[in-house]
């Protein structure tokens, strides 16, 4: 099944080219979901939020990345699953390839399902079932960004959906940090995304 889900994700890169991972492996064995954020130098910089769903990585592509701030709502926009495996990747994708430049694992962590049962009794929605319906609540356990998100989508539908993302109002809403900007690093090595780049460069 998640092979199928990986079809347009596969579709958009040669993997002889690009150190990408082709998701072959199968999912992680950990026991909690994780997500991943990934700040991605490519023809514009942004943040890519991804969410552990059904043995992929549900991902949007946020351009201003996530926000601590429950009145700071901001776009993300609907971008194809990617294999499990992709949750540690950081490095270069060469120039001519799809999504071309560099990427940095910004935070991670694991997450849990915040929806609740429509009915006493009932099992809450699956995450794949919220993305489904277009809202989706979920808490964060990461380094930089943590608490309670929302995702709710605004407008179209497959390709181009656009959603919000949106921090909610609890413990680890803080609306005077801006992790983005104060906390520019991996998470995973520490790497700025110049030293990333240097460190491909001399592999080569
Ligand atoms: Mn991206």
């Amino acid at each position: 099944m998640s092979g199928d889900r990986l079809r347009t994700y596969r579709g958009k890169r040669a993997f002889d080219r690009s150190p990408e991972p082709s998701g072959e492996r199968r999912g992680s064995s950990s026991s909690r979901e994780r997500f991943v954020i990934q700040k991605h130098d490519a023809s514009s910089l942004h943040y890519d939020f991804r969410l552990e769903s059904d043995g992929v990585l549900a991902s949007w592509a946020v351009p201003k990345g996530p926000s601590t701030d429950p009145r700071e709502k901001r776009l993300a926009i609907r971008t194809e699953d990617h294999p499990m495996d992709y949750v540690d990747f950081e490095g270069v994708i060469p120039e001519g390839g799809y999504g071309a430049g560099t990427v940095m694992v910004w935070d991670t962590g694991p997450y849990r399902n915040l929806a609740e049962a429509e009915e006493e009794g009932a099992e809450p929605p699956s995450v794949a079932d919220q993305i489904e319906k277009g809202r989706v609540k979920v808490w964060l356990e990461g380094e930089k960004i943590a608490g309670g998100y929302a995702l709710v989508r605004t407008r179209g539908s497959g390709d181009d959906e656009q959603w919000l993302l949106i921090k909610m109002d609890d413990e680890e809403a803080d609306a005077r940090r801006n992790p983005t900007s104060t906390e520019p690093d991996s998470v995973k090595t520490g790497r700025t995304l110049d030293e990333i780049r240097a460190d491909e460069e001399e592999e080569d």
